[in-house]
């Protein structure tokens, strides 16, 4: 199954969070220890750019003091990058079961829904008991190419436990 809806959303989310750092500025950044680094700030996403400099280099480089880290416009930029990675995976995730849903009604996926069970003899693999009422994928990892090693019948009181991720 093909995703066009998750690469392109993650296509946008790439073209708007990729950042070229074009802009920079000179700023004072404290570190760990409680130093001062001169280094560049992108003026966009917030990051630092380039290799640290001396101060005296950077004071005269600026025309003065150095000003200081920028450090709301990095956080910001940070949260708004993770909203969007998390709508375009939630816009793949949904496209996913749609077509999923979709692949459950045609006929290549009733032919192998149909090997599968009498394979395993109509009877469920779960319990050995029951007879198999759905046949349940043990990976989604190929849908719509699975082999038949990767799907087994299953009853429903064996599904609901396969399903069960409480625990
Ligand atoms: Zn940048
Ligand atoms: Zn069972
Ligand atoms: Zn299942």
């Amino acid at each position: 199954m093909s995703l066009n809806l998750q690469r392109q959303a993650y296509a946008e989310h790439h073209v708007k969070f990729d950042c070229e750092h074009e802009n920079t500025i000179i700023r004072r950044r404290q570190i760990k220890n409680g130093a001062f680094q001169y280094t560049h700030q992108c003026l966009r996403c917030g990051e630092p750019v380039g290799n640290p400099i001396a101060k005296v280099k950077a004071e005269a480089m600026h025309g003065g003091p150095v000003p200081d880290w920028d450090v709301a416009l990095q956080e910001d930029w940070e949260q708004r990058r993770q909203l969007s990675a998390q709508a375009a995976s939630k816009a793949g995730e949904a496209e996913f079961w749609e077509n999923y849903n979709a692949y459950l009604q045609s006929d290549e996926w009733k032919e192998k829904r149909r090997l599968v069970l009498e394979r395993d003899n109509h009877l469920c693999q779960g319990c050995r008991r029951r007879n198999a009422t759905q046949v349940h994928h043990l990976t989604y990892k190929h849908v719509g190419r699975e082999l038949l090693f990767e799907l087994i019948s299953i009853c429903d009181k064996c599904h609901e436990v396969a399903h069960d991720d409480s625990d």
